[in-house]
């Protein structure tokens, strides 16, 4: 459970959510949500938050639907955190500015890429101006990896190992997994051992969905991340729901079931978020 007893009274664990997609006007994603009992609005979200102890939520834009979500956040800058998006197939001076002034701006403190959704690779010389942008601001990259939603996606894109090439070649660019290149849990656990500047968030490994062998395939997700887990360390993994794919309630009971050092959890829960996003932030 993930609750810590102290002195008799039970305290929730504080959990950051690195992963969140805020579109709540998105009919796909409404479907969804009641499908799994999940309020998706802006009261709903944040009651949730609220009675799950989630002190910060980055939200994700995408290039398709940049201003998805950007109002509410603005509205609620003590709560999220926001990762920018672009699509550097198509890259002008006046988006990179635009992108610039946004992370000068504190707007965003990341950008996602959708490499296996938009057909490049991690490490194409299309992406590097962006890079260098992010590495003058301290700023990290994320990936969608692994499995995608659509069948007009390329998996040889989104694989985990696609990001090793680019953190060699740029050791000093922080670089997020999403989704942890699920079903490659173990390639991706060997690019992060491998490199001192790759990261993964475990999101979108799991829907508050209860159809097929969702039991069966729990079950087993939890002890595929625990062996890649003991293999690559967890210091370098971050908690996310991918939010309104999973409640926070279900995600957190989830993850709580691992089995790891509890310092290792708080690592996993918050602080490895709080140090990668958080920049000056401080957490009230
Ligand atoms: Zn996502």
């Amino acid at each position: 459970m993930p609750n810590i007893e102290k002195a008799g009274t039970t305290q929730k664990r504080k959990v950051i959510d690195a992963h969140m997609h805020i579109n709540f006007g998105r009919p796909q994603s409404k479907e969804l949500a009641e499908k799994i009992g999940v309020d998706y609005s802006p009261e709903g979200l944040l009651r949730e938050m609220d009675e799950n102890n989630i002190v910060r939520g980055l939200a994700m834009t995408s290039p398709i639907m940049p201003e998805g979500g950007k109002k509410f956040i603005e509205e609620h800058r003590d709560r999220f955190w926001c990762a920018g998006a672009v699509d550097p197939t198509n890259l002008t001076d006046e988006r990179l500015e635009e992108l610039e002034a946004d992370m000068a701006a504190g707007r965003i403190c990341a950008v996602k890429l959708y490499i296996g959704y938009q057909h490049y690779y991690p490490a194409d010389d299309d992406c590097v101006p962006i890079y260098e942008l992010l590495m003058k601001h301290d700023m990290p990259v994320i990936f969608h990896t692994g499995d995608c939603v659509s069948t007009m996606a390329r998996l040889k894109f989104s694989h985990p190992l696609t990001v090793d090439d680019l953190a060699f070649r740029f050791p000093d660019l922080k670089i997020v997994m999403a989704h942890m290149g699920n079903p490659w849990l173990w390639d991706a656990a060997e690019v992060i051992y491998k490199n001192e500047n790759v990261y993964a968030d475990l999101s979108g490994l799991i829907t508050g969905l209860s159809e097929g062998y969702w039991e069966e395939y729990r079950k087993g997700l939890l002890e595929r991340l625990e062996s890649a887990i003991y293999y690559c360390g967890a210091d370098h993994l971050m908690f996310g729901t991918d939010y309104c794919l999973a409640s926070h309630a279900d995600s957190i009971e989830f993850f709580s079931k691992l089995k790891i050092k509890e310092s290792d959890m708080e690592n996993f829960f918050w602080k490895t978020a709080l140090t990668l996003y958080g920049g000056e932030s401080p957490l009230t």
